[in-house]
């Protein structure tokens, strides 16, 4: 199909994010226009269930009347200030202090940024600047997972765990280190059973520990679900066993809550639902359900003396962001925890999970799955070549695009992760919609199979 005005005006004009550069030349970008509720409307007219509350953060869904009234009142009174230099303002302080309370940790200090990348950039310069603080100068190195999604400034890229934000990039930089996926299905050996794979990963971390040497080790990050590296739920026990290794060795524990905090799993963190204790946390998304950007880390007493402390030798806490702590940003972070009480959204999740898990289980027999991963609201469904040995497609033949593109034509937008097809629909969905969602998953998975076996993909 010849590409629209829209279109062209595109390709013409935009680099994009995240895009096989050398297909969207030939068929363009789906330029979306408005939103309400659930779903959103391209330029066309034509309208799409958003499965991913965009990339897993509109968890409010579209064209919240509550959200936007909040951001015109903000742009209205005070449309910028900063927290530099001791300025301050009411909404970033009022943020500061729902985060605190609702942290999954104690929390003393909330410190903003403006995305995820920036919020886990921050946690890596604060562990550093934290052990240079009190005396320990070569503990440094960070611990990452393969598979992991940390972002992509150029530390927060390193910490990722995935060859395509790595390579051709010159990433990742030293001192941050990758340790084992726990992901069963793809990394668990013959015979060996899940509590097995549990102890050869946990086993794998120490092992890494050791050969570093303990003392040159600041910490760890992890997301409690892995989120674009394709969904991984842990196993049970996994984190747990985790942080028995770090509490040994004065490892720092950073919760990388920026998909699974604000209800995503059904409690108001992922460190919650799996039993994490954690140090110090990031968040971003879903703190305003997307509607402006914003980002944060909160961190702990401790933390916050260490840089007191410092801060008294050397004159300033020399960290900020032009943008950390926006009044538009932090007034929506505001209303939208606001929201998330009032409505009670941590128990809409919890309600609609069990349909949800049920409909992901029953795609479990079709000929293309090979597993299906959930948790509250968020799942995923990998698309596998055979399904007794588990072979992938070959990456070359973009089996998961192929589903997003048939899920398109049948009115819905969800994210291929490679070929796994990633599921986080606003957290506001109703049954009714999620029937509809996963109608059209049902449908778009048998034109896969259908395409799959015309073109010989197997
Ligand atoms: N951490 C996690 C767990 C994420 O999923 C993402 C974004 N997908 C980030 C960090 C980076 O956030 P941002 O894109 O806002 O920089």
């Amino acid at each position: 199909m010849p590409l629209t005005n829209v279109q062209t005006r595109d390709v013409e004009a935009l680099l994009h994010p995240y895009t096989p550069l050398h297909k969207l030349r030939e068929t363009g970008p789906l330029v979306l226009d408005h939103g309400e509720g659930v779903f959103v409307y391209d330029t066309q007219g034509k309208r799409y269930i958003e499965g991913m509350s965009g990339l897993w953060c509109a968890g409010l869904g579209f064209g919240d009347k509550e959200l936007i009234e909040a951001a015109r009142e903000q742009l209205d009174r005070l449309p910028y200030y900063h927290l530099f230099g001791g300025k301050s303002i009411e909404p970033a302080i009022e943020l500061a202090e729902k985060l605190k309370e609702i942290a999954p940790f104690e929390a003393s200090k909330v410190f903003f940024t403006s995305s995820g990348s920036e919020a886990n950039d921050t946690q890596v310069k604060l562990a550093w600047y934290y052990n240079n603080a009190r005396g320990r100068p070569e503990k440094k190195k960070i611990i990452s997972r393969q598979k992991a999604y940390h972002g992509v400034t150029i530390v927060s890229a390193s910490l990722t765990g995935l060859p395509n934000n790595h390579r051709d990039f010159d990433l990742p930089v030293d001192r941050i280190l990758h340790t084992d996926c726990p992901h069963y299905y793809r990394f668990g050996e013959p015979g060996e059973t899940e509590e097995e794979f549990t102890a050869r990963t946990v086993r794998s971390l120490k092992e890494l520990i050791a050969r570093e040497g303990p003392e040159t080790i600041a910490a760890f990050i992890a997301e409690p679900i892995m989120g674009a590296g394709g969904v991984i739920v842990p196993p049970a026990g996994y984190f747990e066993a985790v942080q028995a290794v770090l509490a040994e060795h004065d490892i720092l524990f950073i919760a990388d809550e920026v998909i699974t905090g604000f209800g995503r799993t059904g409690n108001w963190w992922g460190s919650e639902t799996f039993g994490i204790a954690p140090d110090t946390v990031s968040v971003a998304k879903q703190l305003t359900s997307a509607y402006a950007p914003l980002g944060a880390v909160m961190i702990s007493e401790e933390l916050y003396q260490a840089f007191v402390e410092e801060s008294a030798k050397i004159g300033v806490f020399g960290h900020g962001f032009t943008y950390g702590g926006h009044p538009l940003g932090c007034a929506l972070g505001v209303k939208a925890i606001e929201i998330y009480q009032s409505r009670d959204i941590l128990s809409r999740v919890r309600a609609l999970a069990p349909q949800f898990q049920e409909r992901l289980e029953r795609l479990r027999d079709h000929p293309l799955v090979g597993e299906v991963r959930f948790k509250g609201l968020v799942g995923g469904v990998e698309l596998v070549a055979d399904k007794t040995t588990k072979r992938p497609f070959a990456a070359n033949h973009g089996v998961g695009g192929i589903c997003a593109k048939h899920l398109e034509n049948h009115g819905a937008i969800l994210r291929a992760i490679g070929d796994t097809i990633a599921l986080c629909p606003p957290m506001i969905i109703t049954s009714d919609e999620l029937s509809q969602l996963f109608d059209s998953l049902e449908k778009a998975l048998d034109d896969t199979e259908a395409t799959v076996t015309r073109n010989g993909l197997r």
